[in-house]
C-alpha cells in the first residue's frame, strides 16, 4: 500500500473522534496515550536500519528525533505507524502490543496520525474538504467546522474553498499539517513537518503546531534535521545514529552532558583538539586534563565550546594572538593562535569585546564546560603532541 493511500485510510478511520462523539464528548478529542518501543530492530537484507531501539514516551510527550540522513528516523516512524513490521522487538501504545512477535495491529486500528515529508493533498478536493477528509465519522457540517477551526490556526482559512493547485509549497504544507492534526490522533508522527517553510512562517507554524499538540495531548515523535528546532519543540530529544538511539534526554542534558562527540557537535559549536593520553592526562598548552577512563597512548578529542573561550588582556591567561576576526552581528568569531597548537582556536565573543587582528591577548577557559571524548573513526589524527 502506498503511503498516501495508507494515510487517507488512517485519517478516514481515525477512531478516537468517532468514539468521543458517540459518547457525547467534544468531537475529535483524543485520548492521551503512552508509546513504548522495546528493542525494536529492522533489517533490510544484510543491513540494519534500526538496532535495539528502546524508547518509553509518556502520554502527551513530544520527542524530537534528530540524526543524519539514512540513520533510520523514517523507518522508526513507519514501524510505529504500522506501515512496516519490525524484524524484532515490540511497539506498544497504552501498554497494548501493536507489533511484536505474536501480534500485529494494522495501521488503521492504531489511532496514529502521520505527516510525512512527501505529503500530498487531494487535488480534486477543496482545501476544507482535504482537511475534513479525516473526519468522515462526523457529520459533514461538523467536520467542516472542525476543519475550518484548524485551518484558521495554521493561517489558511481564507483558502478554504480553493483547490490545492493554487497554493505554494509552503501553503500546501500548512494545509497538510491541518489535515494531520484535525482528527486529533492519540499518537502523532511527523517527518520534518516544517522543512519547506521560510524562517518567519516556520516560527509561527511551529508555535501553532505545538499548541495544537498540547491541546489534543497527542504523543508525538517529530523528525527534524535541526538541533535548534528540536531544542525549541521537544520535551525530550532522541539522537539517532546508524540505526541506534545514542542519547535521549532533555535539551539541556544533551547540551551539557553529551554522550559522545557526535552529540556534542549537534548542540554547540566546538573546537576539537586531538591529543594523546600521557600519564593519565591530556597535557596541553591550555592545561592538564585528567582522563582516568582513557588508556595510556589513546587518542582523545578535547572539545572547547566556542562560547567557553574568553579573551582577556595579554598576561591574564594563556598567551594567544588574534589571527582573524569575523563579524556576525551581535557576536564575532575570533580565531586565535596558541603556541603548541597547530590549528587556531575559535572563540565566539560579544561584538563590543572584539580585539583588533594581530593583537596579543590571553585566553581563559571555563573548565566545567570542557569535554573530552575518545577519538573515533580516525578523528584525532590531525594534530600530534608527540
Ligand atoms: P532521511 O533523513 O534521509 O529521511 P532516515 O534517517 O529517515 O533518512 P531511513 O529512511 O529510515 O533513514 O533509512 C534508514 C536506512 O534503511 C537507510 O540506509 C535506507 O537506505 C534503508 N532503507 C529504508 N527503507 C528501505 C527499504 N525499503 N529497503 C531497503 N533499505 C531500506
Amino acid at each position: 500500500m502506498s503511503l498516501n493511500t495508507w494515510f487517507s485510510k488512517t485519517i478516514g478511520m481515525a477512531s478516537s473522534p468517532a468514539a468521543a462523539h458517540k459518547h457525547g464528548a467534544r468531537a475529535a478529542a483524543a485520548f492521551a496515550a503512552s508509546l513504548t518501543l522495546e528493542q525494536v530492530e529492522r533489517r533490510y537484507g544484510a543491513s540494519w536500519a534500526l538496532r535495539g531501539v528502546s524508547l518509553a514516551m509518556t502520554p502527551g510527550e513530544i520527542v524530537c528525533l534528530l540524526g543524519p540522513s539514512g540513520c533510520g528516523k523514517t523507518t522508526m516512524l513507519r514501524i510505529v505507524s504500522g506501515i512496516e513490521k519490525p524484524t524484532a522487538g515490540r511497539v506498544l501504545i497504552n501498554d497494548l502490543e501493536m507489533a511484536g512477535p505474536n501480534r500485529f495491529v494494522p495501521p488503521e486500528q492504531r489511532n496514529v496520525g502521520l505527516m510525512f515529508q512527501d505529503f500530498a493533498l487531494f487535488p480534486h478536493l477543496r482545501i476544507i474538504d482535504n482537511v475534513a477528509f479525516g473526519l468522515k465519522t462526523l457529520g459533514r457540517e461538523e467536520a467542516r467546522r472542525e476543519a475550518m477551526a484548524v485551518l484558521e490556526r495554521v493561517g489558511m482559512a481564507r483558502y478554504a474553498e480553493d483547490y490545492p493547485h493554487i497554493l505554494s509549497g509552503g501553503e500546501q504544507q500548512r494545509v497538510a499539517l491541518a489535515r494531520a492534526l484535525v482528527p486529533r490522533p492519540a499518537v502523532m508522527l511527523m517527518d520534518e513537518p516544517f522543512s519547506g517553510l521560510d524562517v518567519q512562517l516556520r516560527d509561527d507554524i511551529q508555535n501553532e503546531t505545538l499548541a495544537l499538540l498540547r491541546e489534543t495531548r497527542a504523543t508525538c515523535i517529530m523528525v527534524t534535521h535541526h538541533p535548534e528546532e528540536a531544542m525549541r519543540l521537544a520535551d525530550r530529544i532522541a539522537v539517532m545514529r546508524a540505526g541506534r538511539l545514542v542519547q535521549v534526554g532533555k535539551a539541556a542534558e544533551l547540551y551539557r552532558d553529551p554522550t559522545d562527540l557526535f552529540v556534542a557537535r549537534l548542540f554547540s559549536e566546538i573546537n576539537e583538539v586531538p591529543w594523546t593520553v600521557e600519564g593519565g592526562a591530556l597535557r596541553t598548552p591550555l592545561g592538564t586534563f585528567w582522563v582516568p577512563e582513557l588508556a595510556e597512548g589513546d587518542r582523545a578529542v578535547l572539545c572547547l565550546r566556542q562560547r567557553a573561550i574568553r579573551l582577556a588582556p595579554a598576561g591574564q591567561g594563556i598567551d594567544a594572538r588574534v589571527l582573524h576576526v569575523k563579524f556576525l552581528g551581535d557576536a564575532a568569531l575570533v580565531e586565535v593562535g596558541v603556541q603548541g597548537f597547530e590549528a587556531p582556536l575559535k572563540a565566539l565573543v560579544r561584538e563590543s569585546e572584539v580585539p583588533p587582528q594581530g593583537r596579543e591577548v590571553a585566553i581563559t577557559l571555563e573548565p566545567e564546560r570542557l569535554l573530552v571524548f575518545p577519538a573515533e573513526n580516525g578523528e584525532g589524527k590531525s594534530q600530534s603532541n608527540a
